[in-house]
């Protein structure tokens, strides 16, 4: 057994970061500045993203994608259960309804069959609420079944705004999730004839990152939201007081100081001390997910060993941006597992082994304000419900020695011998 205790996800930052964070703050702009805009540039430009906006959260980013979108008062929200509560916070923030559909037993994602069973439910009630769009959230790293999301939001109308906290870099069908739709991917396209571009004209699609600390890539707190250029403006000046146009230039040599608001918009634009940290994080994102899929090999390679275990689905046509590395057991009910230890028992004796894990998610539905307010029971969303119980996090970072992903499968094992009835 391990002596150190093996922290869930810690960041990794380099020295190029911290030189890079002191060369900021050596110089006049130390707010939303170049540094902003160069990471802006770099990071559209990584994913083939029409415009992106850098904001300091990706809360911000879900907030302000919805008032550009003019959702509100009597307007409701298509989500999802499984994910963190702000993604369902920011739309109780717009006084929309949020209404949560259950999951895919495989991937835990968003089940489209069930958001067009909520569209048709709520459109027969529509003096209640006004159904005006779609938030997928692209669980763990694994994105949703895009292509019949768009196809319901095509139908019915929506928008969608993505929820990509976890979704750094992951592909659908061959293409980034927040890459522009409109751009040809000739290159996967010859050897997938079946993933042709999609007409995807007239979805208003806005996308949503994170750069939290726990996230694939890093700005201490920090988000962004990409899409169509015209979207993009409107959020630009929904995210800094809803100034007509960029603050930062107001005490510039070609700025001036007059200003006009448009829009009461909210206080969300990303300093340059955050940027400076992420411009050297997204040069380093390559070798980090290169890092994250060989732990994730070693572990399912272990893992798989175990009948008492389930181990993440990756979608043939998926590529994973693997954020999160969510081990599902086989908790013994009707006997059909040997495996005679719960969930949370599961977590304390590997933290007694001194590994760190945790629990993504608690589903939405669960917890107090959601659950009174709305007057769910447990069981109304049964998938999101049931997994939850038999869900487990392992640690998954690029700073994890082999000696660390070692150690984590040898506890994992060690639990499930002694548990073994
Ligand atoms: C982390 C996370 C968020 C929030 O991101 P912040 O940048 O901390 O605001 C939203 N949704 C999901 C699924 C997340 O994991």
């Amino acid at each position: 057994m391990r002596s150190a205790f093996l922290p869930f996800s810690p960041p990794l930052i380099g020295e190029e970061e911290i030189a890079e964070v002191i060369d900021t703050l050596h110089s006049d702009w130390i707010t939303t500045g170049p540094k902003v805009r160069r990471f802006e540039e770099e990071f559209a430009a990584l994913l083939g993203a029409p415009a992106a906006l850098a904001l300091n959260s990706c809360t911000a980013a879900l907030h302000v994608a919805l008032a550009t979108l003019g959702i509100g008062a009597g307007d409701a929200v298509i989500t999802t259960p499984m994910t963190f509560c702000s993604s369902v916070h920011v739309i109780e923030h717009v006084g929309a309804r949020p209404i949560l559909v259950d999951v895919e037993p495989d991937t835990l994602n968003i089940d489209p069959v069930k958001i067009a069973e909520a569209v048709e439910t709520f459109n027969v009630k529509r003096e209640t609420c006004n159904v005006r769009a779609i938030m997928p959230v692209h669980l763990y790293g694994h994105p949703c079944e895009m292509d019949t999301i768009l196809d319901i939001a095509r139908q019915y109308d929506l928008a969608v705004v993505e929820d990509a906290a976890h979704a750094l870099p992951a592909k659908y069908k061959g293409r980034f999730i927040g890459q522009d739709p409109d751009q040809n991917n000739t290159q996967y396209a010859t050897r997938n004839t079946q993933y042709a571009t999609r007409n995807t004209d007239h979805v208003s699609r806005l996308t949503c990152f994170s750069f939290y600390a726990t996230k694939n890539l890093t700005t201490a707190e920090g988000g962004m939201l990409t899409g169509p250029p015209e979207l993009i403006e409107e959020a630009r000046m929904w995210s800094l007081h809803g100034l007509s146009h960029d603050a930062w230039k107001r005490y510039s040599s070609e700025g001036s100081w007059y200003y006009e608001v448009i829009r009461p918009g909210f206080k969300y634009n990303m300093t340059d001390i955050q940027a400076a940290i992420g411009l050297h994080q997204l040069r380093k994102l390559p070798q980090f997910q290169a890092r994250r899929r060989e732990i994730v090999r070693r572990y399912n390679q272990a893992f798989s060993q175990f009948e008492e275990l389930q181990i993440p689905t990756e979608r043939p046509e998926v590529e994973h941006a693997w954020h999160l590395y969510v081990l599902r057991l086989h908790v013994s009910r009707l006997h059909v597992s040997r495996l005679h230890v719960s969930r949370n028992q599961f977590i304390e004796e590997l933290k007694a082994r001194h590994i760190g894990t945790s629990v993504h998610f608690i589903p939405i539905h669960l917890h107090p304000y959601y659950r009174d307010k709305y007057g769910y029971q447990p069981d109304d969303l049964p998938v999101a419900y049931r997994e939850y119980q038999r869900m487990v996090s392992l640690p998954l970072y690029p700073r994890m020695s082999d000696q660390d992903v070692e150690d984590v499968i040898e506890a994992v094992e060690d639990v499930v011998r002694q548990f073994w009835r």
